[in-house]
This record gives C-alpha cells, sequence and structure tokens, in this order.
C-alpha cells in the first residue's frame, strides 16, 4: 500500500512515527511544510523537516519536542557574546552541522529535496521525505508592531514575540513561484491513500495546500483522504495554533478545522475527518468519524493511524 501524508513539524513528526509503526512494510511518504523554513546567521534553517527528520531518525529530543537529544548550546553562547543578533533562535551544536551541511549543498546549487534527500541518508527512517516545494516560499505574519503595521517571518512570531502579537493575516511570500517538489504531486496521485496529519492547519497544511498544484493532485487522486484534528475540545493540543485560525475567521474546533479544509466534492481536500472521542463535527460531504487522537506514545499514535485508514478502506477509492 502506498500512504502519503501532508505533515508540519512536532505534530506531524509525531504522528509520522505512527503512521511507521502501523505500516512497517507499505511505501511511506511525507510532505513536509517548508514555509517555517528560515536564513539567520547565514544557514538555511528548515525547521519542519528538520523535527520530521530528527524523530523518525531517533535522534529528536524527545520533551523539548523540537532538536536534538543530547544537545549542547556552545556556539550560540558565543554567538551570544558577540552581540550578534537574533539571540531568540534556539540553535543546538549538533542542530547546526544539520544547517551547515544543507547550506553548504544548497550554495553548491543543489534543490532543497536533494538536499533533504542526502541529509535523510544518514537516518534511514523507512519513510521518503520530501519537501512541499523546492522554492524559498517563507511565511510571514502582519502585524501591528512599534506602531506600524508589519510583515515579520513567522519564527519571529512564533518564537520572539511567543504568537502573542494578534495575527492580521499570514502570506506565503514567493508562493506564487513556487512549484511541488519533485515526487509530490506524483506521490499524491499514486497514493492509496492520503492523510493529512494533525498539524497546525495554517501555518502548516495551510501553507503546503498552498503551493500552486498541490490542491489540484489532492482533486485528482483516486485515493481517499482522510484528515485528522489537532484540536480537541476547542483548543490545540499542544502549541499555538489558537493564535493562527482566528486570522482566517476559522472557529478554533475540530469542526471548525474540518469545515474550513472543506469536502473535496465541494472543493475542498477532506473525504474523511477524524475527530477526538469526546469531540463531534457536522462537515457536508465528509464522513466524520470520533476516535481517541491523543498522540501519548507511539502505539496510541499507531492506533489513529489505524483509525484513518479503516475510514479510508470504508470510503474506498
Ligand atoms: P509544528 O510545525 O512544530 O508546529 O508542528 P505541526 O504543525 O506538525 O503540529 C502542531 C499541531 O499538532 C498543533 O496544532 C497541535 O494541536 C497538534 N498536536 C500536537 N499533539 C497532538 C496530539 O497528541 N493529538 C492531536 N490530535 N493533535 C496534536
Ligand atoms: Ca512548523
Amino acid at each position: 500500500m502506498r500512504v502519503t501524508v501532508l505533515a508540519g513539524g512536532i505534530g506531524g513528526a509525531r504522528f509520522l512515527t505512527g503512521v511507521r509503526a502501523a505500516c512497517p512494510s507499505d511505501e511511506l511518504t511525507a510532505v513536509v511544510n517548508t514555509g517555517d523554513d528560515v536564513t539567520l546567521h547565514g544557514l538555511r534553517i528548515c525547521a519542519d523537516l528538520d523535527s520530521v527528520m530528527y524523530t523518525l531518525g531517533g535522534g529528536a529530543d524527545a520533551k523539548r519536542g523540537w532538536g536534538r537529544r543530547d544537545e549542547t548550546w556552545r556556539v550560540q553562547q558565543e554567538l551570544a557574546a558577540y552581540g550578534t543578533e537574533p539571540t531568540w533562535f534556539g540553535l543546538g551544536d549538533l542542530d547546526l552541522a544539520t544547517h551547515l551541511v544543507r547550506t553548504q549543498m544548497l550554495d553548491a546549487g543543489y534543490p532543497l529535496s536533494e538536499v533533504t534527500a542526502a541529509l535523510w541518508s544518514r537516518w534511514d527512517p523507512g519513510v521518503r521525505l520530501l519537501p512541499m516545494t523546492d522554492q524559498r516560499c517563507e511565511t510571514h505574519v502582519v502585524v501591528d508592531l512599534d506602531g506600524a503595521r508589519r510583515a515579520i517571518h513567522f519564527q519571529e512570531w512564533w518564537i520572539k514575540h511567543r504568537a502573542a502579537l494578534p495575527a492580521e493575516a499570514f502570506v506565503q511570500v514567493g508562493v506564487d513561484d513556487a512549484r511541488p517538489a519533485p515526487g509530490v504531486t506524483e506521490a499524491i496521485a499514486t497514493a492509496d491513500v492520503v492523510l493529512i496529519a494533525p498539524s497546525n492547519p495554517v501555518v502548516s497544511i495551510g501553507t503546503i495546500l498552498g503551493v500552486p498544484g498541490i490542491r489540484a493532485a489532492l482533486a485528482g487522486t483516486a485515493a481517499p483522504v482522510i484528515g485528522l484534528s489537532p484540536i480537541i475540545a476547542g483548543r490545540p493540543v499542544r502549541g499555538m495554533a489558537d493564535a493562527c485560525l482566528p486570522a482566517l475567521g476559522v472557529e478554533v474546533s475540530a469542526e471548525g478545522v474540518g469545515r474550513h479544509y472543506g469536502a473535496r466534492r465541494a472543493g475542498g481536500v477532506l473525504d474523511g475527518w477524524l475527530v477526538h472521542e469526546t469531540d463531534s463535527a457536522v462537515i457536508p460531504g465528509v464522513t466524520v468519524r470520533a476516535v481517541a487522537l491523543l498522540m501519548t506514545d507511539e502505539a496510541a499514535t499507531a492506533a489513529m493511524v489505524k483509525a484513518a485508514l479503516e475510514l479510508a478502506g470504508e470510503i474506498g477509492p
């Protein structure tokens, strides 16, 4: 079976460990958000790709959720001692090696998808990892800051401001020139099932769906498309997704996100939608099922994946 997953960073990474556990002998492809990518200190940093890579590769700091296990911060301390900005982005010593290799390869002319494959080969995680696009396409957030309306990089809003500045809008800078990375539309077109991870609906999944061609690939695939809600009981399970949805006028609920994604037969992306067992949702044209959606460990996450595959089987091609 071919399973293709659209995923963001930490939520996406956790979900993918469950996909791998539930479908160990299947052909698994993850299409990962790159809208959070940023260049700092001259280094190209791909936050969501790295979260997925370290988590699936067994090198992630499970407690922090991002970055490497057994990390040290000596380079960052030296940068701070020189007064080098920005200081708000955490860059561990082990993590820096990834960014150095990536930046060198990008500077040598390799596209991000090839760079990602090269980094990935070290970790051998049993899932094919594709960036959503090879082009730069960075999420910016429109906010009122220092008395003026500005668009700041998503990472500055998310980390420096802890998403506390009200977001007026999210803008994908560069999206007009973006194309799906090699393999992305094929992975969707030839899949037996497409899963939308319980990732941030605006700045992870929304960003992937914003790349021209990806929505059309989802519309055209014979595979059922099943999403899992990142919102439980009206709140994101982890993180600050509730700071993003209001900018789009979307209610922070499993139903609100499901309706925002919409039914495939009505121009949206979903055939099926899983909500947490204590939630309910009515979404015209979408089969909704309530199951446990807490990714407490790999077994619980794998059970979520199995529920999604079961629903896909019922919906059929
Ligand atoms: P990020 O890029 O690191 O922010 O990660 P993602 O976008 O992939 O995932 C963030 C989303 O994961 C948040 O909106 C959370 O609500 C959701 N999430 C985290 N843990 C869980 C969980 O255990 N269950 C569900 N259903 N959603 C979760
Ligand atoms: Ca992210």
